[in-house]
Parts: structure tokens; sequence; C-alpha cells
């Protein structure tokens, strides 16, 4: 069976979709439990049958324990005029991200233990969260900090954190067979657009198109809090992880960088090939990184005891964009261009994926005789003849049963997209046939 995942999808207007998702869900105050991650789930569904899932706190998962539920409703610091100078409704990210209940007066010396700012970007406010020790803090920015006078506050967060649940949403497409390809992506951070809520949108419109089309493999969609999500998930879902043949955690793929793509752990695994094929021929800067043990939620599938094939395809990377965890990552910084390009790039990668088979070459000895069999008309609607001929020679030398299309198109270093269509063409002359597993 031949895949075209491409199919009936316009990138340039899901690109605005996506965009007006990722509007929609830029306020909720989002954490690794609680209200604003269930929101946000809820309006993922909207878009894609989503089955959501409540773990309870307590739960043991691995060496992890699914911590208790934290909620906010309102938070501010008030001066002696009772004027609020830090407000939670101005910016969710005024509060510490898991911040404990407070409710009390304290002079500046000691309100500034519980501050947090970044003195080299003073106008913006960073992003800090608490999640495993108990604490209360307020995030600002350098400017405000400075502008503090030495008088009495008010300080007050509402927020509870007791026993509840971790929520996680799922959405499994079945394909023709039961491999799976797995994306992830995280869902935990409250008012901060590429990271988290561009792969979030990412992944809700990649889910929606492939629910449309008839995709080989199951895709299973998983929308997790970041490091307990993924653990609770793998946790939960032992039983059938080898189901996952190749996966792809998304996140950061909305700013203008250019694409990076970390390897996952075993380094050579299809998706590994299949992402560096696409950005090789992508005709832009990109870069390939190494498996290391640190990032988001490929850490827990490609923990040695799991190493799954999953890779993590971004934009700029972690840390390495000035805006990255801070204030200024916003409806500004993710555009709709470039959230189009890492789509239809992952498009491209699924392409390959869906495809990389292997052929056997039905008359191997010798050549066969292509200008008898009409070959060369039947071809000559494609645009680079000659291309196309040096690709029907690898193809049908290479097909051998052992080696895939993806591993002809390195060798001949020639885009996968021609030899599938190649293949495609020679498999109709019945000059291949395709190997089963
Ligand atoms: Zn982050």
């Amino acid at each position: 069976m031949k895949t075209d995942i491409g199919i009936g999808i316009n990138v340039n207007d899901v690109s605005h979709e996506m965009y007006d998702l990722i509007t929609d869900l830029y306020p909720f105050c989002r954490s690794i439990t609680g209200d604003g991650l269930r929101k946000t789930l809820h309006s993922i569904e909207k878009h894609i049958p989503l089955t959501i899932n409540e773990v309870k706190s307590g739960t043991q998962v691995f060496d992890w324990t699914v911590p208790k539920e934290w909620n906010i409703r309102d938070a501010y610091v008030k001066n002696s005029n009772g004027e609020k100078i830090i407000d939670f409704s101005q910016s969710n990210l005024h509060v510490l991200n898991y911040s404990i209940f407070i409710n009390m007066k304290m002079p500046l010396n000691d309100l500034k233990a519980h501050l947090f700012t970044l003195p080299d970007r003073p106008e913006w406010i960073p992003y800090r969260t608490s999640y495993y020790k108990e604490n209360w803090g307020f995030c600002l920015s350098h400017n405000q900090l400075l502008a503090l006078k030495d008088e009495e506050y008010e300080v007050y967060i509402d927020s509870s954190l007791e026993e509840g649940h971790l929520t996680y949403g799922e959405y499994y497409i079945p394909g023709e067979k039961e491999d799976e390809v797995l994306i992830s992506c995280h869902s935990c951070h409250p008012s901060l657009a590429n990271d988290n809520l561009a792969g979030i949108s990412l992944a809700t419109f990649l889910a929606k198109h492939l629910g449309q089309i008839s995709p080989s493999y199951s895709y299973r969609f998983i929308f997790i809090p970041g490091t307990i999500g993924s653990i609770t998930w793998l946790a939960l879902n032992e039983a059938h992880i080898d189901k996952i043949k190749h996966g792809l955690v998304l996140t950061c793929l909305g700013d203008p960088g250019k694409s990076h793509y970390k390897k996952s752990r075993q380094g050579h695994a299809s998706i590994d090939k299949a992402v560096i094929h696409v950005l090789q021929h992508s005709g832009q800067d990109y870069e390939i990184q190494e498996f290391s043990p640190y990032g988001y939620d490929e850490r827990q599938f490609c923990s040695p005891g799991f190493n799954l094939p999953v890779g993590c395809f971004m934009r700029s990377p972690h840390g390495t964009y000035p805006q990255y965890h801070t204030s200024a990552d916003n409806l500004e910084l993710v555009q709709p261009q470039y959230l189009a390009d890492s789509f239809s790039k992952i498009l491209s990668i699924l392409q390959i994926v869906e495809n990389n088979k292997k052929y056997l070459n039905q008359n191997p000895k010798c050549e066969p005789q292509l200008g008898k069999r009409g070959l060369y008309s039947a071809i000559g609607g494609l645009t680079d003849t000659k291309k196309t001929e040096m690709a029907m020679l690898w193809i049908l030398n290479f097909s051998d049963g052992n080696h895939t299309l993806l591993d002809i198109s390195e060798k001949s270093g020639l885009e996968f997209d021609l030899i599938k269509k190649t293949a495609d063409t020679l498999l109709e002359f019945n000059l291949l046939k395709e190997c089963m597993d």
C-alpha cells in the first residue's frame, strides 16, 4: 500500500489555525497538574477526539510519585499604599509555578528572598517552577525589582496543593498495521508560546490531518506534562511499548531559528535517518545533535530500559534562544510561517516513515531493458528525466530485499520523494515486488 501523507492539506491554512490555537491557549496557567492543564486538553479536544486520563496523586510510577495537584486562583504583592505591584492576573509567569498558599505581610528584605528576576534582560519576566520542593515566590522584571521601595508588602498567593490528579491527553489513530509512531509534546508551561504551545498546536493539527487520511502506521499522540508525564505514561503503558517503531518529541517549533534534530539514543534508527534526510534536502540551514540525557521527554523514552527510537524535533533548542523561559517567549516570537515550515518538514519525515519499504528486483540478472518497456516515456512527466533514470538504476540494483528506499536514497544522493515515485513506476511495470517482513 502506498501512503501519501500530505494529501489534501494546505499547510499555509493550517499554519494560521495552529497560530490561532496557540493564541487561545496562551493565557492559561498550565502546570504539571491542575485545571490549566485540563483546560488546555479540553481546548485540544475541540480539534481531535482526545482521551483525557487522570492519574491519582501518590501513584507510584517507576522511581517517581505522581505529585499533589496544584491550582491557583489569584496572586499579588501589594505595597504599603495597597497598590498591586505584582499581579498574577497581568501575567501568570509572575508566580513561581507550584507556589504554596501564602497570605502575610513582610519587609522588602524578606520578600526579596522569594523574588526572581533576569538582571541581563531587565524588561522580561522569568519563568520559574518549584514542583518537588514546597516553596512560594514571584517572578518579575528586573526593572520592577529595582523600583521596589523599602517598605512593608502584603503577599498573597491563593493556591492549593492537594491530593488530586495528573492529567494527560492521548489520541490513537489506528493505521493499517498495529506498529506505531509516537508523537509526544509537553503541555505544562504557562504563558510560553514557543516552548510548549508551538509543539502542542503542531501535534494537534498533525493528528487532525492524520485522522482524516489512512496512514499505514498507527499513530499515538500524547499531550503530557514534562518529565513526570512521560514517566507516568511509560509506567502505565509499558505492556505495549514494543509497538512503537518510530517517535518524535515535538517542541519549540514556531520561532525563526533553524531546524534542529536531536537523535534518538539508538542514533541510527529509521526516524533518525528520515529526519536527517529531510533536513539535508530542505535547502535550509539545520543542525543535527547527538543524543544526550538532557532536554525534553526523549530523556524518558530513551532511558536505557526503554531505548525507544524517539528523537526530538525543534527549531531553536531549549536554553539557546534569549527568550527561552521568559515572558518574551510570546505570540510575537512564534509566527505562522515558521509553524508552516516545521509542519511541512514533519509531513516529509512521516512521508518517508510511511513509505520506507524494501523491494525485490524482479529482473535481477543484468539490467532490465527499460526502453522496450516504455519506461522512458512513462517517466516523461517527471521533471528531470536523467535524474529519474538514475533513480531507476539505483532502485533496481539495490532492491535486493536488504535495502530500504531511504537506504537507496542515501546511497544515490537522490531525494527520497524521487526514489519513492520512481519505485512506484517500477512497481506498476512489475519490475519490483514489495518485500513483506
Ligand atoms: Zn521549558
